[in-house]
């Protein structure tokens, strides 16, 4: 059987189409993509306002989102931020973990995303003994955990498998990062193929649009993993994320031990390619640029964290222009709204250059749709043939958004302004309400519950 959506308008081959007729298959893949249609038919759902493939958010730790709004009391750096977020690490369990993943989740849908890159380093038990340790049922809890959260909400997700072996560069874990650890390199490659193997059972790939649950690797950082350890993840065929330069801290650490700038060290590792996604990208050097630019990589921008957490703004329109992809992440969730974090990254640009215009409309929303889909890998990003058929609809006739034309919506409208968010031809969120789970703001109240944070 199939599902059809008429949009009145939508985003189509980069441009605004009306009248745009979506089919998709049993599966939740697209199986055409009509324009010019005048009249709804009466087989399908309306779709008022203006529909945009649905946002990818290239980077999320899930569980950061926890600390909004509790950690501005006393001003602090990028480092004792961090220290709150340990706190809230020590507190996960793979019980508790899908209830607060669930959760934020939802609220990623209604923010306007449909898919999550999740940079996941919450791996073992508090003290870093593995969850299957005596009992082969338990492995992989944390993963799991978030895969049935994901699903469960209808987000599309890409579990971006995070090694994690140094405190720093040439330091060990500290007590709080015990959890995170796989000893050494060999222990994270084995605990990440056992992973891949056991999620292609459980989670399998099939079609686009029925397929949620997909698996990728992440260096942490280039703190995290020693450059002696960097090529075995050019040997990976999948996305492989990394956090780059995001605290000047950080490159001076680098420069310290190596010699180099992060991105030269992991471009001599020969893990700079068209597979890898830099998150931040914040501190580079014209060569770093170069690099980055020159092998195709992509660039996560969290414009919303990095405004936080006071880390610069990043070159992202010089990076552009050398060749990399840009894309969206909103990293700790200070905000889960597609649309305000898309306009971060003009904002900052702005902000920056002294010009307008840095990113069109149309740009940014290929940064948020495409840009994202080629980070991840995913069958998503634009309504076409053969895509899941994942999308937003978004109102143009709200206080905000009334007046705007065309694709510059992209740059009026929030959250606020989402009114129907669909994954797989699933309406999953409809005016802010999760359509299977409710209100989010209880599956919040659920989640701080779990933690035992109710206060
Ligand atoms: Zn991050």
């Amino acid at each position: 059987m199939s599902t059809r959506f008429w949009c009145e308008t939508a985003w189509v081959d980069g441009q605004v189409a009306t009248g745009v007729l979506l089919t998709a298959d049993e599966t939740g893949t697209l199986t055409s993509v009509e324009t010019g249609i005048d009249t709804p038919p009466t087989i399908a759902e309306v779709v008022p306002g203006f529909t945009l493939p649905g946002g990818v958010n290239a980077h999320s730790h899930a569980f950061h989102r926890i600390l909004r709004g509790r950690t501005h009391g006393d001003g602090g750096t990028f480092w004792t931020w961090r220290e709150v977020m340990y706190s809230v690490a020590a507190k996960l369990s793979s019980e508790n973990y899908e209830t607060v993943a669930r959760a934020v989740f939802a609220e990623m849908l209604a923010g306007g995303y449909t898919s999550v890159g999740e940079f996941h380093y919450v791996h073992h038990a508090p003290d870093g003994t593995p969850y299957g340790a005596g009992d082969s049922t338990r492995a992989h809890a944390m993963e799991r955990a978030l895969a049935r959260a994901a699903t469960s909400a209808g987000m599309r997700i890409r579990l971006l498998d995070t090694c994690y072996l140094t405190g720093g560069i040439d330091s060990e874990l500290s007590a709080e990062q015990a959890r995170f650890g796989d000893g050494t390199i060999d222990g994270y490659m084995d605990r990440h193929a056992a992973l891949s193997e056991s999620f292609a059972t459980e989670f399998p790939v099939i079609s686009p649009g029925e397929s949620f649950v997909h698996v990728g690797s992440a260096i942490h950082s280039i703190r995290a993993v020693p450059a002696a350890n960097l090529p075995r993840f050019a040997e990976l065929d999948e996305p492989v994320h990394v956090h780059l330069s995001e605290q000047p801290a950080e490159n001076e650490a680098c420069q310290a031990a190596y010699g180099t700038t992060p991105t030269q060290v992991l471009d001599r590792s020969g893990v700079v390619a068209s597979n890898l996604s830099a998150v931040h990208a914040t501190h580079l050097s014209n060569d770093d640029i170069a690099s980055l630019g020159g092998a195709e990589a992509n660039i996560v921008m969290c414009p919303c964290t990095e405004a936080d957490l006071a880390d610069g703004i990043g070159p992202a329109r010089e990076l552009a222009d050398a060749g990399a992809t840009i894309s969206i992440g909103s990293d700790q969730h200070v905000v889960l709204d597609a649309l305000r974090e898309t306009q971060g990254l003009e904002a900052g640009e702005r902000l920056h250059s002294g010009q307008r215009g840095r990113f069109s409309p149309a740009e940014l929303i290929s940064s948020l749709t495409t840009g994202g889909a080629r980070s991840l890998d995913l069958p998503v990003g634009e309504l076409a043939v053969g895509k899941a058929c994942d999308f937003i609809a978004v109102r143009t006739d709200s206080m905000r958004t009334f007046g705007s034309v065309g694709e510059q919506v992209i740059l009026s409208a929030t959250s606020a302004d989402v009114a129907m968010t669909v994954s797989g031809a699933h309406v999953r969120v409809r005016d802010g309400v999760h359509t299977e789970l409710g209100e989010i703001s209880e599956l919040y109240r659920a989640a701080f519950a779990a933690l035992g944070m109710e206060d």
